[in-house]
């Protein structure tokens, strides 16, 4: 369920029409839907229920300040993977200790400052990445909490670029592997065992990976437990989908139900790594059409927004919904085009759409997850404004690059070299 509607005719976010948005803001425009992200985020909250345990939204799948400090006042808590993300969390209010850190490049300075702000756990990714770890905490003094990211093994049935479980997959260690780096890391100084990590992949419409993933990592903490490790969290990652097109992944609920199942009785904190279904149907991108072009072949309606502004579908081949801001009625089969000089550059090809002329508006749906904070400057497009909409009041989170901005700390070439 997300908080945007047709009323009167127009679609709006919350109260707000994106027609009075886009013309005070321009376009291409991001608008977030603050009722929207605190609903998302209090669901994933219940799924928990009476559990020991904390829901770590996964920084990277939308990243403003304004989202992230919206998040931190439900009392979220947040999945970082880089040293970056963590400036982000902390500028935007949110707490070093409901930090989670992932990632299989983690760097010397980036591990320093985590443990200096006292982050709540290190997934490791590797047997180097462990004896970092275990070095810099050992010079600062500190002990570092780590769980060993472990692949379960299970197949995600999810897009191939977007699957981490499997053996083949540079996230995390083979889980029969992971035992020997827990010995290891049970007698390291510096270095304090406090869980076990997974995260099979994103997208994911189905409950069985899930439960099949749990299973088997419940087999790995039994046996560390054997051998006196204290396993007091258990990270079972995010991954949870969304309808982008008439998928029905399960609901927030659903899923909190297999959790607690599956973990009630584990004996551990348990953390959820939701991105995507946090924030995918809290965010749209408006656009304005700029020309309807029409050749003997197809109707081309080009717009201003690109796969810079909106990479999913050169990407991963992604569906997303699309429908005018106020529709005109009717239907023509089009391609929904960007002006970026790559073939790849579209939000939709051979789609039923109404009606539309240069100057509409178009709604793409579903955009807030890996939308904007996937978006670059290629073919130098400054980057699009953010908006957060809360009842009837708009606030610009993110205003939009200026042109100037994008050479920023570049130069000519001295005349001498
Ligand atoms: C990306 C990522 C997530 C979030 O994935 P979603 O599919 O957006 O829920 C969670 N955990 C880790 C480690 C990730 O890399």
């Amino acid at each position: 369920m997300n908080h945007f509607e047709t009323k009167a005719g127009v679609l709006s976010a919350e109260d707000l029409s994106l027609e009075a948005l886009a013309d005070a803001h321009g376009t291409p425009l991001y608008v977030y839907s603050a009722a929207t992200l605190r609903r998302h985020a209090r669901l994933m909250q219940e799924a928990l229920a009476a559990m020991p345990g904390l829901v770590c939204y996964a920084v990277k799948a939308c990243s403003n300040l304004g989202v992230l400090s919206l998040l931190a006042k439900e009392g979220v808590g947040f999945d970082i993977v880089s040293g970056g993300e963590l400036e982000r969390v902390l500028a935007a209010g949110g707490r070093a200790d409901r930090v989670v850190f992932s990632g299989v490049g983690k760097q010397q300075h980036e591990i320093e400052r985590a443990l200096r702000e006292g982050i709540k756990l290190f997934n490791v990714e590797s047997a180097p990445e462990l004896e970092l770890i275990a070095q810099v905490a050992t010079s600062l003094g500190k002990r570092a909490p780590i769980a060993v990211r472990v692949n379960p093994e299970v197949d995600a049935k999810t897009h191939p670029y977007i699957a981490t479980g499997l053996k083949e997959s540079k996230f995390g260690l083979p889980i029969d592997d992971a035992v020997a780096l827990y010995r290891r890391a049970a007698i390291m100084d510096g270095i304090e065992v406090a869980g076990v990590a997974f995260h099979i992949g994103s997208q994911i419409t189905a409950l069985e990976p899930f439960g099949q993933a749990i299973d088997r990592v419940l087999a790995l903490v039994a046996t560390l437990r054997g051998e006196r490790m204290n396993i007091r969290i258990i990270d079972v990652g995010g991954g949870l989908g969304v309808p982008y097109a008439g998928e029905t992944p399960p609901s927030p609920s659903e899923y909190g139900k297999l959790v607690r199942e599956k973990l009630a009785n584990a004996g551990a904190e348990v953390l959820l790594e939701p991105g995507r279904v946090l924030v995918a149907n809290a965010g749209v991108l408006v656009t304005r059409v700029l020309y309807v072009k029409k050749t003997a072949y197809k109707t081309f309606v080009v717009v201003d927004a690109a796969m810079n502004d909106l990479m999913r579908p050169a990407l991963y081949q992604a569906h997303h919904h699309i429908e005018p801001v106020r529709s005109r009625g009717g239907s023509e089969i089009v391609d929904v085009v960007g002006p970026v000089c790559e073939s790849s550059d579209f939000f939709a090809k051979a789609r039923a759409l109404p009606v539309v002329e240069a100057g509409d508006l178009l709604c793409i749906r579903t955009a807030g997850a890996y939308g904007f904070s996937m978006a670059s400057q290629y073919n130098t497009r400054p980057r699009a404004a953010e908006i957060i909409v809360s009842g009837d009041r708009a606030q610009l989170v993110r205003e939009r690059e200026s042109v100037e901005s994008l050479w920023r700390g570049e130069s000519r070439l001295d005349p001498s070299m």
